[in-house]
């Protein structure tokens, strides 16, 4: 019998399984695809770069794991905003915060292999790759989980179950826990640039006409671009050769890094807003992109999720006398306000900064003017970015669990 059952190692279930290994847990995590080990790349983490925010690291700190990450890393020193075609933009840093830097940009594989790392050192996680999930029942107290791998079918029993599979989560459709499901009619086109400038550590946030474009600053003074575009612009796009596709590029971005001279492989992803209308059912609770899926503008998902992971971790360690399914309601109550802020700062980015209306724009320009010159608002932006809100930092503390 498990205490916990992960279903999901992706970033976010292979955190968790991270956060509970050494406090007194049996842990089993469940993956559909094959687990790499060593130093081969994991099969289940793509090209995407991931921007932590500061908490994110608080939170890897207190597990024992920046260590490994911080090397692989490349701090964002400030942060520049602006929207295409208008006057104004703004500059956010971590000066009034006291903190050396705003986030930090890391390949989501690198990521992935420390936490993978992690787990394969762990004696009381136990790891089902390549596996899929037959069936599952639910109970108050208990969860029972049909599994196949290879030729073989078990029967596991886990205290509680922690749905983290992803966006579209297959185990949440099989549930039947409802989705609500926003298309914002845009696509993510990532791909690693190297501009003739060195980026200083500075991030690029530029709102235009057909979505947000970012670049982050990375190693070897490449830049990950993550630019967004309405879906019907997606496949011209994606077929230009790559001088004319940097060609494209320069006419969007400008010239505040100089030349763009190398781009790498180009990947899509549509974007849409998921939510699942409850996360819970029973002793079973859902987490990360399987829980909600955000818009990557500001590059919020993932650190969302960790901090999800943290207070989930958190909650397991304290709260053992409430019975299984009270603690995931206690858990559920806890991260709501601090889901529902990042929800609604992404959505309302996008569709403050995807219109065209005068008024909106002049809103937006006032916006920005604003979130340079007005203390409190670009101290309060600056700290939402960071992922250090009010909530969150009471839970992100930088010691062990
Ligand atoms: C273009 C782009 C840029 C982004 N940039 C950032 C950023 O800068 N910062 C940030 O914080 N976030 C960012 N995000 C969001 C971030 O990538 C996600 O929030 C994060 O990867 C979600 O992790 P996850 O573990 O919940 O899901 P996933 O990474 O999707 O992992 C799910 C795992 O579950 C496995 N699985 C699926 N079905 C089953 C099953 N039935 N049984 C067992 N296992 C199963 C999958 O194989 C996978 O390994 C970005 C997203 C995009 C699209």
């Amino acid at each position: 019998m498990f205490d916990v059952l992960i279903v999901g190692g992706g970033l976010v279930g292979s955190s968790l399984a991270c956060a509970l290994q050494n406090r007194g847990f049996n842990i089993g995590l469940i993956e559909a695809k094959p687990w790499a080990s060593g130093t081969q790349p994991a099969v289940q983490y793509d090209d995407r770069v991931i921007a932590l925010s500061y908490s994110s690291r608080n939170i890897f700190k207190g597990l024992g794991l920046w260590s490994k990450i911080a090397p692989q890393a490349t701090p964002i020193r400030q942060i520049h905003v602006s929207d295409r075609g208008h006057f104004g933009f703004a500059r956010l840093n971590g000066e009034a915060l006291r903190l050396d830097a705003l986030g930090y940009v890391i390949e989501a594989k690198v990521l992935g292999h420390v936490l993978q790392q992690d787990i394969n050192q762990a004696q009381q996680v136990q790891v089902f790759a390549s596996a899929r999930i037959k069936a599952v029942h639910s109970h108050p107290t208990s969860n029972t989980v049909e599994l196949e791998q290879a030729d073989s079918s078990q029967t596991l029993h886990t205290r509680w179950l922690v749905v983290a599979d992803g966006s579209h989560s297959p185990l949440c459709q099989q549930l039947g826990l409802s989705t609500q499901r926003y298309d914002y009619g845009q696509t993510a086109i990532i791909a690693n640039v190297t501009p003739s400038q060195p980026h200083q550590h500075q991030a690029y946030e530029r709102f235009t006409d057909t979505g947000p474009l970012a670049l982050l600053p990375m190693r070897e003074q490449r830049c990950s671009l993550v630019w967004t575009v309405k879906d019907t612009q997606v496949d011209s796009l994606l077929r230009l050769s790559k001088p004319a596709f940097l060609h494209a590029l320069q006419q969007r971005f400008g010239w505040r890094l100089g030349r763009f001279t190398q781009v790498g492989q180009r990947h899509a992803y549509p974007l849409s807003l998921l939510t699942l209308q409850s996360p819970l059912q029973k002793a079973l609770v859902v987490i990360g992109n399987a829980a909600h899926t955000l818009h990557p503008v500001g590059g919020q998902g993932f650190n969302l999720g960790l901090r999800d992971v943290s207070a989930l971790a958190q909650t397991l360690c304290d709260k053992q006398q409430l019975d299984p399914s009270a603690l995931l309601q206690h858990y559920v109550a806890l991260r709501s306000a601090d889901q529902q802020r990042t929800i609604q700062l992404t959505h309302t980015l996008v569709q403050l900064f995807s219109n065209h209306r005068l008024e909106l724009s002049l809103i937006r320009d006032l916006g920005v003017l604003g979130l340079d010159q007005i203390a409190p608002l670009k101290q309060s932006f600056t700290q939402q970015m960071a992922g250090l809100g009010r909530q969150a930092a009471r839970l992100d503390v930088a010691q062990p669990l």
